[in-house]
């Protein structure tokens, strides 16, 4: 039996001080040891925490005990451990990152909630078209078969993307998914409100999906990113599909790493072998990079540096011969 769990959640409520209820929140979190990450706005709460059973049921309890929470629905994953290094309660002005100028209350207005077993039948259906609300990075490491990639780096640029791209949308049933429920809940009362007529959106998001005893995560091909020590979890029971692809090679892979490139950062997905072999770094400018994490951890010297460059560029010539 797992002695940790992961608990991802939200709920949206108005909060009257939510600076109070940060400090206050943090406080509580760090004195029941949980480790994680929560926001906290005038709109309500997210949060995804890692601790034992005991200090997880504590903490369910005590939402269950204050009536902004008290039906707040945990999504409750099994671990080995806990997932995150520190615990963080952050005051945020919107609960999820859409920067709209005219914002969107979701206890006004947002799409219809479907259950796993309704959003997959709906999901078939041809007159249905399935948007992905989250960031590129999480839509490469998996997606529902047959889901729209907007081009979109982050989540806040999709109302523009939407905008321009209305044509495809254009009289047609709407599904957006996310996570855990959390963004579609205000992403998909925008779209209402933008005139969409159509909308739906996955009750409780891709987490949800991938738990239920009737569709077990059917027609979800890869892995579903989460923001924790963990990256991935699975979501398929039935097939494992990998649609992750290798950023230096294109081969299957579902294995993210960072940049080494401090100031980039950059999520690629590449085997150990590739890590290795284009010292984590996405581009020759970060390979060069003067404060390079992966030279610095092999404690690379400058001449194995330009050694490994050049055999780099000779990789890459060879492979557009190719
Ligand atoms: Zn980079």
């Amino acid at each position: 039996m797992s002695e940790y769990r992961v608990l991802l959640y939200y709920k949206y409520v108005p909060i009257e001080n939510p600076e109070e209820l940060t400090k206050e929140h943090l406080a509580f979190c760090k004195e029941l040891g949980l480790l994680g990450r929560i926001l906290i706005s005038h709109e309500g709460i997210n949060g995804t925490v890692s601790g034992t059973v005991e200090q997880t049921d504590k903490y369910i309890e005590a939402m269950r005990q204050d009536p902004r929470f008290s039906d707040t629905i945990f999504k409750i994953d099994e671990a080995d451990g806990h997932a995150f290094k520190k615990m963080h309660v952050r005051h945020k002005k919107e609960l999820v990152n859409l920067s709209l100028e005219d914002d969107v209350d979701p206890l006004k207005l947002t799409g219809k909630h479907l259950k796993p077993a309704e959003f997959y039948e709906k999901m078939q259906d041809p007159d249905t078209i399935v948007i992905d609300a989250r960031n590129d990075y999480e839509y490469d490491l998996g997606h529902f078969r047959g889901a729209i990639k907007p081009e979109i780096e982050t989540f806040r640029e999709l109302p523009q993307w939407i905008k321009e791209n209305k044509d495809i949308l254009e009289g047609k049933k709407i599904l957006t998914y996310c996570t855990g429920g959390v963004r579609c809940e205000k992403f998909s009362g925008w779209l209402m409100k933008e005139g969409f007529e159509d909308v739906s959106q996955l009750d409780g998001g891709i987490v949800t999906y991938g738990k239920d005893p009737e569709v077990q995560g059917e027609l979800w091909d890869g892995q579903c990113y989460v923001f924790d020590q963990r990256i991935s979890v699975p979501v398929n029971q039935k097939e494992h599909v990998i649609v992750g692809r290798d950023f230096f090679t294109g081969e299957p892979c579902e294995r993210y790493v960072n940049c080494a490139n401090p100031e980039c950062n950059r999520k690629m997905l590449c085997s150990e072998e590739n890590e290795e072999k284009y010292m984590r770094s996405c581009s020759h400018e970060c390979r060069t990079h003067p404060r390079n994490f992966y030279v610095k951890q092999h404690g690379l010297t400058q001449e194995q540096v330009e050694a490994r460059v050049k055999e780099i560029a000779q990789w890459e010539e060879e492979s557009k011969v190719m």
